[in-house]
């Protein structure tokens, strides 16, 4: 079988100008630019944890394995350049599923001008797995971490949140190019993409930093999606909002002036074209706790195990 895919995947694939030795060899090789340093990141999706199959379109599923690693590089601020996949497949259909993993993959590849550099098929008694390891560069701008917010800072976000659950979290959108940008045209201190939950990140960037944080609840940007699954929920929007997941978004936290021209100039919609809002939803404080402000200005003191769900 893997001869035979192999077979299939290569016309498929494209070159890199960065790919000195692709698929083939017993390793491919790649060529770094000047004074750049590696950012690598690795995640493994499975049936049954993060998708169902059958049920849900493998190419779907492809493509998901594949974001959810750019995303994790977005998050860093490093410029994808390559990745190396490694399937674990059931035995019966495996060649069909490979293909269309891969159907899904490579359209999201050769948009973000990233080469599949190499990887491994296998078949085995077990539900299907997928491995995606993702390597970057650094630019000039060096990279973006989650430790490095500050008192004061204010705290940005890409998108809006919430209800991924309903269909979005198979169609991830990096936010590479958003990422990129924002980190070389304006200040950032830090910043992590959100994957588990916008208050769960969030705790997360503020507890790397030593920081806490107030978020304002009305100024959180609730995706059309939250608002749909609180009518079969029960709960209310904003918390599936502030607890899903999948969202995939930026959370960054900028200096509170930086913050300003952000907002006021929304670069992401004016400058990259991308349907992309920023938002800023709340402050940096010294304290670290995480406060939650509601509509009538009421502070509430969150319990920060509450969001180790
Ligand atoms: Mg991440």
């Amino acid at each position: 079988m893997e001869s035979e895919f192999l077979h299939w995947l290569r016309p498929r694939l494209s070159s890199h100008p960065q790919l000195r030795l692709g698929p083939g060899d017993d390793a491919a090789v790649l060529r770094l630019a000047d004074r750049a340093d590696v950012v690598i990141t690795t995640d493994l999706i499975s049936d049954g944890t993060d998708f169902h199959y059958p049920g849900c379109c493998p190419r779907r599923i492809g493509h998901k394995a594949l974001a959810i690693n750019l995303s994790d590089l977005a998050a860093m601020a490093a410029t994808p350049l390559a990745v190396v996949v490694t399937l674990l497949l059931p035995r019966i259909g495996a060649l069909g599923l490979a293909q269309e993993l891969y159907l899904g993959m490579i359209p999201l590849a050769k948009r973000f001008g990233i080469c599949i550099a190499g990887g491994d098929v296998n078949t085995w008694d077990g539900a299907l797995a997928i491995s995606v390891t993702a390597i970057g560069q650094t630019t000039s701008r060096d990279i973006l971490r989650r430790d490095q917010a500050r008192p004061g800072d204010a705290i940005i976000v890409t998108g809006a949140f919430g209800g991924s659950i309903l269909k979005r979290h198979l169609d991830v959108e990096p936010r590479c190019r958003e990422a990129l940008y924002l980190n070389e045209h304006y200040q950032l201190h830090a910043g992590l993409d959100c994957s588990d939950g916008l208050a769960k990140d969030l705790w997360r960037l503020c507890q790397a930093s030593s920081v806490g944080v107030i978020l304002h609840q009305q100024q959180i940007p609730i995706h059309d999606d939250a608002q749909q699954l609180a009518q079969q929920t029960g709960k209310t929007a904003h918390e599936h909002a502030l607890g899903d997941g999948e969202d995939f978004e930026l959370i960054l936290a900028v200096p509170q002036d930086t913050a300003t021209r952000l907002i006021s100039e929304q670069p992401l919609i004016n400058q990259l074209g991308v349907p992309v809002k920023l938002t800023q939803i709340g402050e940096c404080i010294a304290t670290p706790e995480f406060w939650i402000e509601d509509e009538s200005g009421k502070l509430t003191l969150q319990p920060p195990l509450g969001y180790e769900h």
